[in-house]
């Protein structure tokens, strides 16, 4: 053990909070947020925790009060500046539950800027609950050290997507039915992976896709993948090739 132990310590509870935080700020913090610190972890006037709020960063605070209903805080001290995101955006049709779920969960761990869903021909659409996704999000940032939330963008309509596709972002179309190998297709520079819903894309959409001047049809290899699968494999590439897993050594 370390003569000096880090401090605060690692294991602090974390959470996210939507209001701005600043040095002696007194914090009211309602709901299921005062539960968990109340109720759930059993803090009381006098403990620690960690607050991050997507802007400028994270902070130490110190709880001056909790019941069930109503925690409030004292942000201490400014620990961490808001990291900056690779710019990725992970763009996939809505799948089941679960597994959209998992999906967001694992983009926001793996460290993409912005994730929207994309409504193709197969996509079932009313499997899409923004408000929970965005929780995964939330959650999966808090135990996982993160100081930025990817943005949550708006479910889009494909073909509104390709219409309105900004040129510079290279849109990595990942094709089941073949296409470049993903390694050798990334370059650096802003970029988007698309994934379609358990059921493909339609050649209709194929088509429209390969169309546009920044899209590379990239493959994941022989076998068939799950969206989910597909989505997370397909970052994990970016990112050690493209993004900020080049340049990161041990801590
Ligand atoms: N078309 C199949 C399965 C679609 S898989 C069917 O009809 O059942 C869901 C999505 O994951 C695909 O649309 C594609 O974006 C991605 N995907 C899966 N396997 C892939 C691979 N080997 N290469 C590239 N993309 C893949």
């Amino acid at each position: 053990m370390p003569a000096t132990p880090a401090w605060p310590p690692a294991s602090l509870p974390r959470l996210y909070v939507e209001e701005r935080l600043s040095d002696g700020q007194l914090l009211t913090l309602e709901g299921p947020k005062a539960n968990y610190l109340s109720a759930v972890l059993r803090l009381t006037s006098g403990a620690l925790v960690k607050l991050f709020d997507d802007a400028t960063g994270e902070w130490l605070a110190e709880i001056t009060d909790a019941t069930k209903k109503r925690v409030t805080a004292r942000v201490d001290r400014h620990l961490r500046p808001r990291e900056a995101a690779p710019d990725l955006w992970l763009l996939f049709a809505p799948i089941k539950r679960g597994r959209i779920d998992w999906i967001a969960e694992k983009a926001t761990e793996l460290g993409v800027a912005k994730v929207v869903p994309v409504i193709t021909q197969r996509t079932i659409i009313d499997r899409l609950n923004s408000e929970r996704l965005f929780a995964h999000m939330i959650e999966a940032a808090e135990q996982c050290e993160r100081t930025a939330l990817p943005e949550l963008g708006e479910p889009q309509k494909l073909p509104t997507l390709i219409k309105t596709w900004p040129e510079e972002r290279m849109l990595l179309f990942a094709d089941e039915s073949g296409g470049e190998p993903m390694l050798q297709a990334l370059t650096r520079g802003p970029a988007a992976i698309l994934i379609g819903p358990e059921g493909g894309f339609t050649q209709e959409e194929r088509a429209a896709i390969r169309a546009l001047a920044s899209a590379k049809p990239v493959s994941l290899g022989p076998r068939i993948l799950r969206a989910d699968t597909a989505a997370v494999a397909a970052i994990a590439l970016w990112m050690s090739a493209a993004g900020d897993w080049c340049e990161h050594a041990a801590r």
